[in-house]
Formats: C-alpha cells, structure tokens, sequence
C-alpha cells in the first residue's frame, strides 16, 4: 500500500481512533492445556499466544546458572502472519526483539528462588500489525502470572509514535510504517519502565509527553491483564478447585 496523503486528520486517525486511543484487546489466560501458564491476546489486529514452560531442568546444562533461574525468551513470526510471507525460523529481527522483551520481563521475575533451573516463555505470533512485541510482553507477563511464577509484578507494555506531527498511542501498520517516530515501552503498574525503544525522532518535549501518554496507557493495559488473571482463578475457586 502507498502512503496515504493523510494519516491523521483532525482529530481522527484513519483507523477512527483519537490519538490517545488504544485498539480493542481481548485475553484468554490458560488458552494451552500443555504449557505451564499461557495466554492469547489479541491487540487490534495482532493475535498473540505466549507460553510458559517452567521452573524446569535447564537444557543445554552449560546454560543453567548456580545462583538463579535462567529465563529464555523466543518470540516467533508464523510465516502466515504478515502481508508478505516471512522465512521460517530465526532473524536478526527477532533475536533482537525476543532479547529486549526478555529483558523487560526479568526484573519482575524472583529468578533467585530457582537456581539451575530454567523459565521458558515462547510468544507465537499468528497475525501481525504492528505493535507485536507489545502485545508479546503483555501477553508472557499473564502467562509467567498463569505459570505461578513468582513475580514482584506483572508488566504492560504499549508504543507510542508520532504521525503527521501528533503523538498516537498503539500505532498501526500504517502508522508504523509512513509515522514519524515507534517508541515501544513496557513497565510495572508502579512506573519503573523495563523497556524503551525509540524508532525514528521526537524532540525532548514530545518524549516527555510520549511518556506520560504510555504511562496512561500501561495502567489501563494492566487493568485488563489484572482482571482476566481474577476472572479465571476466582471462576476456580468458586468451582471448588482451589479452596479447600
Ligand atoms: N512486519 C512484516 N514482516 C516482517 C516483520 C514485520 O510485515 O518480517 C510488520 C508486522 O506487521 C509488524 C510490523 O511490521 O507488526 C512492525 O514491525 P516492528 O519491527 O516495528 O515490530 P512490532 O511493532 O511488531 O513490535
């Protein structure tokens, strides 16, 4: 698709959205009957389905560490996924997103309650349109939560961009492509930020204000992370699975 003239015009995105609107975001917690914890997502158009495997032996041993858990992260593009079909397997793309996502999720995680031991989170994407890193970290962080890891907290995750010189909040493929800026942040319901990437440019006001609008944004993120993990334990323990 060529660039379209307009990508906001008053106040309205070409998706209808205002700037500071996020697409529409369903959760399944315990979507897997095989994985230790797992949950799809969906954000707007991105489907996601994270699962977690662990605590467990750690496979190659030389990985395993004496003083703490070892958490991998793989986060992987379905070939189907995207508009024009994408190689099986790895890519630098992906080794570089599964790292920084990996590494917004460890701070929360109490990796030193599992010496030797492994956590392995696996984030499928099944549709792509843009922001998939995003919904992957929201989406491992219930999983982890699902799994009964032990964690300080859970982590949400939103970008922030900039189109037509507005600042957005969740761009869209279109967004992403043609925008002028893609700052994808993750953080605890507390504000300390465990992911920070920044795609293209904004001035030091408009960081300031990128922030704040994630900042919002993550908070209502984390609301429905929080609710769906209630509405599936307390479901239990109503059926009499979980109270004694
Ligand atoms: N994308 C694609 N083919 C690829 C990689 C990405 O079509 O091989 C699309 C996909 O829709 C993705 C978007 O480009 O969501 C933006 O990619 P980016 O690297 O900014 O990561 P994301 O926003 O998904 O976290």
């Amino acid at each position: 698709m060529n660039r379209p003239e307009k990508l906001i015009e008053g106040d309205i995105r070409l998706d209808g959205r205002r700037p500071d609107e996020l697409r529409p975001i369903k959760i399944k917690v315990g979507a897997l009957n095989r994985a230790d914890g797992s949950c799809y997502l969906e954000l707007g158009g991105n489907k996601v389905m994270a699962a977690v495997y662990g605590p467990r032996e750690v496979h190659p041993r030389h990985m395993a560490k004496s003083t703490s858990a070892v958490v991998r992260y793989r986060y992987s593009m379905a070939s189907f996924s995207v508009e024009e079909r994408k190689r099986p397997g790895p890519d630098r793309r992906s080794i570089e997103v599964s790292k920084v996502s990996r590494e917004a999720l460890e701070p929360v995680i109490f990796e030193e309650y599992f010496p030797r031991s492994a956590i392995d989170i696996f984030v499928e994407v099944l549709q792509a349109d843009a922001g998939t890193r995003t919904a992957g970290i929201n989406a491992a962080s219930i999983a982890l939560a699902d799994a009964g890891i032990p964690m300080k907290s859970l982590v949400s995750s939103c970008a922030v961009g900039k189109v037509d010189d507005t600042l957005v909040l969740d761009l869209n493929k279109d967004e992403d492509n043609y925008g002028q800026a893609d700052m994808p942040v993750a953080m605890t319901p507390d504000g300390n930020i465990t992911l920070l990437q920044m795609d293209g440019h904004l001035t030091r006001d408009e960081f300031r204000e990128a922030l704040e609008m994630a900042k919002g944004a993550c908070t209502t993120i984390y609301e429905l992370q929080r609710a769906a993990l209630v509405e599936k334990y307390s479901s239990q323990m109503e059926g009499g699975d979980v109270i004694e």
